[in-house]
């Protein structure tokens, strides 16, 4: 097997201004030869561990084996305040102003909280329309809101999809949907990144069509945040809900965030806050204005911020991984990131598009602006083995039933010879 690409590939990383920072993670071994790395390009499903992580946790430790309670203010990073740390970084990353951002509980979870605020729905206008194919958990998350109003989500669940034939939604047929429908529904929920397709939607052109027919508009961003440059407040978005596992390398099962609106934070006027703090939403007191958290009353203040959703005091040997991995993206910007990221994956996608025969396609937007780094290859036969003779081969990557091998080169520490190789295995096992 010959290979004409090997040269251009490490040309093309000693030009990479951002290559040393896969020195800033752990790569896994391959799990069919510990000698070598693993060809990993699974950062959609689990990004991988900074360098920084393990230390920042062990530093928690110590800090509660010496100090106990006190820790809460007299901790490196105070527990008390830990997720104030968090929060101008992660607007930053979803293009937000800090007061509308905050880190916690999981993206499920935070859906569904913010939902309970958002998802107001009448007779008149009881629907949700979300974008297919859709994340299971999310259809769970709509469905189950739906029922919880007494609505059928046979009758009042609406999906905007791909035409027949294409496997990626076009925004005008989003937006001919609502212009249509919309009076009917009461909440669109889009996401930011399809898990499936890897396609970006435009979310400044489908959150102003829900706007203009009076709908809420909130967005799942799980595969966007850390993928793609982000405008929530500028695009008007209502509600924004993510996970840090995925490009923002936080660890399995780490804190997600949620996004609201400053428009939605009863700021500026004493009836804005008259409104805000009426707005039906599930109270806890890390909701409560800090100033009054402790007050015996029981009069919930909900504090002017996205934090007014917050229930719990944070768990914060789970936010360690996320300020750990907050601050990478600081310390890079998700501008820089991003044009390594249409790079590698523009690489990626030559390389695929060289391999002769009609046994796959890649069904992610060709256009670099509609995705993100993934890209996902749609295969027509046994779909299964080939699946497996990539990972026989060392390559980690992952496979959504019936037939989508997804792969993700992350700019943070995949390299050009990552892409190189994957095409070379894939050649190979279509080959054999
Ligand atoms: C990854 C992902 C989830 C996972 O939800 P959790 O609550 O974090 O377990 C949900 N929705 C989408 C679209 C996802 O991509």
């Amino acid at each position: 097997m010959s290979v004409p690409n090997y040269e251009e590939a490490r040309a093309l990383d000693a030009q990479d201004l951002l290559a040393g920072y896969r020195e800033r993670f752990w790569i896994p071994p391959s799990p069919v030869d510990p000698r070598k790395e693993a060809i990993y390009l699974c950062g959609n499903s689990l990004g991988l561990q900074p360098k920084t992580t393990r230390g920042a946790l062990l530093q928690e430790l110590d800090d509660w084996q010496r100090l106990g309670v006190e820790g809460h203010f007299e901790a490196k990073t105070p527990w008390y305040s830990y997720h104030e740390v968090l929060r101008e970084p992660a607007a930053r990353l979803v293009g937000a102003h800090p007061d509308e951002v905050v880190v916690m509980n999981s993206l499920t979870v935070n859906l569904h909280l913010l939902m309970l605020s958002f998802y107001r729905p009448t007779p008149e206008r009881p629907q949700i329309v979300i974008d297919g194919p859709c994340f299971p958990s999310d259809v769970y998350a709509v469905k189950s809101q739906l029922r919880l109003h007494g609505y059928d989500p046979e009758e009042h669940l609406r999906w905007l999809r791909p035409r027949e034939g294409e496997h990626c939604l076009r925004t005008e047929d989003a937006e001919a949907y609502l212009a249509e429908h919309g009076q009917r529904v009461a909440l669109v929920l889009v996401t930011g990144v399809n898990y499936l397709t890897g396609q970006r939607m435009d979310l400044a052109r489908i959150t102003a069509a829900g706007h203009a027919q009076g709908a809420t508009v909130g967005v799942d961003l799980a595969h966007a945040t850390g993928n793609v440059p982000l405008k929530l407040h500028d695009w008007g978005v209502d509600f924004a809900a993510w996970c840090s596992y995925k490009y923002l390398n936080a660890g399995p099962g780490s804190l997600g965030g949620a996004f609201v609106h400053r428009k939605h934070l009863g700021q500026g006027s004493a009836e804005a806050f008259a409104a805000f703090r009426a707005q039906p939403r599930c109270e806890g007191w890390w909701g409560n204005d800090p100033d009054s958290r402790f007050a015996m009353e029981g009069e919930f203040v909900p504090v002017t911020r996205a934090d007014a959703w917050q229930l719990s005091n944070p768990p914060i040997f789970a936010m360690t991984p996320v300020k750990t991995s907050l601050e990478l993206f600081d310390e890079v910007g998700i501008d820089a990131l991003r044009a390594k990221s249409e790079a590698l994956t523009g690489y990626l996608e030559r390389l695929i598009d060289a391999i002769p025969g009609e046994a796959f396609q890649v069904v992610t937007p060709r256009d670099p602006a509609s995705r993100g780094c993934q890209l996902s290859i749609l295969v027509h036969e046994r779909p299964e083995e080939l699946f497996k003779a990539l990972q026989a081969a060392g390559v980690v990557c992952d496979f959504r039933r019936p037939n989508v091998i997804r792969v993700a080169p992350a700019p943070f520490y995949n390299r050009f010879e990552d892409c190189w190789a994957f095409a070379q295995v894939l050649r190979q096992a279509l080959a054999a």
